[in-house]
């Protein structure tokens, strides 16, 4: 598949090498069926919790079961899992209306949020944002310090555990334990809320086991295990759930409405899948963080470094090979292989972007793909990847395409 025989036998050289770092992968995978398998015991789900609701969805006993596999796996006592979250961002925007009143502060304190967040808060002005609502913002890094002024006046603090579009470090369980505890320490009452996108099994703890009041993602990323056609979860505190049930449906009514539309079977196999999906693709992740740093790239994490999400960057330098490096990827999907990809505006987004997606679920990330703002330095977010094998090959043609661009 145009891949040269040079870089097979690279491919060859560095997955021996990277042996041992795929066994740890391998380690977590295993936990994580575990515990997953066990979530599923635990609620005694049976063959007609699969069938049909419609209309106003009463008494979905496949609805409830799916909510408490999420809780008991996430680390909360309730849970909200919907088809009709479409996305990470809206069950982001979701969960802060459902825990904010006009006047509250909300802090976040991972620093700037993902650029979807920006229209959540009003950070851009957007029709329907928090802001508008009368809710205020704050942030910080808490790298940098703990801003204890701000983290007193909060009613709720974020942590997003993914580095979303910057080159640094995500969150790791060990290091959102100990910033969890500060937050709780200068302010017991503050809701800390942490967004999980991406983060989902890549440890064998999540947020919601390390103090987390509650925990948000997407079902259409690491959760959904490729499978899952829609959706996303919130996962905490009894009482938080409600309150933001009675904004996902009405107050009074909460979490007892909501058709699963035949998309019951569909959640639970793709969270049944996760840990596999993701283990293949953080090993992916991997290999294409040791070939494009043996290649001189600058690349964040590293091949050996600890993991907390699937999300490999890798810095160009250089727009025309950041596009390149899109469009390759695009090249090497099953769906719209022939697709020409270039940078455009994206709803919620402020930067151009270049998005691969050749996905069989519209804008899954769990599935190979890889987007970029197309600002300098110019660094591409490879992630995903049902296979390893895919991740593999594509990186590795994707290196190819680049280096014959370094070599004119
Ligand atoms: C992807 C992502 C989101 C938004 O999720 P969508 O499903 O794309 O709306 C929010 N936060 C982080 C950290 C993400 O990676």
């Amino acid at each position: 598949m145009m891949i040269e025989k040079e870089l097979l036998d690279l491919g060859r050289k560095v997955e021996l090498e990277l042996k041992p770092y795929f066994e740890s992968v391998d380690l977590i995978r295993e936990k994580n069926f575990l515990k997953v398998l066990d979530a599923f015991q635990s609620v005694k789900l049976h063959d007609s919790d699969l069938n049909y609701t419609s209309g106003y969805g009463y008494n979905d006993i496949g609805r409830e079961k799916v909510e408490s596999i999420f809780a008991k796996i996430f680390g909360g006592a309730d849970a909200i899992v919907r088809p009709q979250i479409i996305s990470g961002t809206h069950a982001i925007s979701l969960t802060l209306f459902g825990l904010l009143k006009p006047g509250d502060l909300l802090v976040y304190a991972s620093g700037a949020p993902y650029e979807t967040g920006e229209g959540i808060i009003g950070i851009r002005d957007v029709p329907g944002s928090l802001k508008e609502f009368g809710v205020h913002y704050g942030e910080f890094n808490f790298r940098d310090g703990f801003n204890e002024d701000l983290i007193r006046k909060a009613r709720v603090v974020v942590f997003q555990r993914s580095k979303g579009y910057t080159f640094t470090d995500s969150i790791s369980m060990d290091e959102l334990e100990k910033a969890i505890k500060v937050v709780k320490t200068i302010n017991p009452n503050a809701i800390v809320m942490v967004d999980n996108c991406y983060g989902e099994f890549v440890e064998e703890r999540e947020p919601g086991d390390v103090g987390a009041d509650i925990v948000v993602g997407s079902l259409i990323k690491n959760a959904g295990g490729g499978i899952a056609l829609t959706g996303g979860y919130i996962v905490g505190n009894k009482d938080l759930i409600q309150r933001i049930a009675a904004r996902l449906t009405a107050p009074g009514v909460g979490k007892e409405i909501g058709p699963m539309l035949g998309l019951t079977r569909n959640i639970l196999q793709g969270i049944f899948f996760a840990p596999l999906v993701v283990s293949n693709a953080l090993k992916g992740a991997i290999f294409a963080s040791k070939i494009f740093e043996d290649a001189g790239f600058e690349v964040k994490p590293r091949y050996f470094e600890q993991r907390t999400d699937i999300v490999q960057a890798i810095k160009f330098g250089r727009v025309d090979m950041l596009i390149k490096f899109a469009q390759t990827i695009q090249s090497f999907s099953p769906v719209d292989s022939d697709a020409e990809i270039e940078s455009a505006p994206l709803p919620g987004y402020g930067n151009k972007i270049i998005m691969a997606a050749g996905t069989f679920v519209q804008g899954s990330s769990i599935e190979l793909s890889c987007d970029a703002p197309i600002v300098p330095p110019y660094i591409g977010y490879l992630q995903g990847g049902i296979y390893y094998e895919h991740t593999k090959y594509a990186s590795l043609l994707a290196l190819q395409e680049i280096l014959k661009i370094s070599k004119k």
